[in-house]
């Protein structure tokens, strides 16, 4: 197993990339997946994207749990069911230091792959609503900076370009 880097925020266009499908489940995937998990951790964050770290697939890992023993795969995923709205402050892997808010569902319904391409179903509310809407965000090329309104993304990449 390994850490994988993260791809920070304007250091590679794959961040603003719609991801492609997942179309072989086998041992190189199983690897991709488990390195993931081990960088999400490695890294305190709750949800990783296949793109934050490099890889053009539809997939990401989540553990919300505080005793980190519970990650979760979720391949191909799409939504079913989205309910109601929610005001979160988020933070980002790729966005160090930044904590936004964004509008989200508050009840949402999805279903995706596990490893071996078995279909699962998650119902989820809450923190774990907003977890699934932020990876699913980044599969789709989009990051917590593109859900904020025009002048102050504006005022963002250029507090981001100063850092850098
Ligand atoms: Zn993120």
């Amino acid at each position: 197993m390994a850490i994988l880097k993260i791809i920070k925020y304007g250091e590679n266009k794959i961040l603003k990339e719609k991801t492609k499908p997942v179309e072989i489940f086998n041992s190189s995937l199983k690897e991709i997946v488990h390195n993931m998990i081990e960088t999400m951790y490695y890294n305190k964050g709750i949800g990783l994207a296949a793109n934050q770290v490099g890889f053009n697939l539809n997939l990401f890992v989540f553990d919300i749990t505080p005793e980190k023993n519970s990650s979760v795969i979720l391949i191909n995923s799409s939504i079913i069911e989205k309910k109601g709205q929610t005001n979160s402050q988020e933070g980002c892997l790729s966005i160090p230091g930044m904590i936004l808010p964004v509008k989200r569902h508050s009840y949402l319904k999805i279903s995706g792959f596990d490893l071996k391409g078995k279909k699962i179903e998650i119902e989820a509310e809450g923190l774990l609503a907003i977890v699934l809407q932020h990876e699913m965000d980044h599969l789709k090329g989009k990051t917590i900076i593109d859900k904020q309104p025009f002048f102050k993304r504006i005022k963002i990449k250029h507090l981001l370009k100063k850092q850098n």
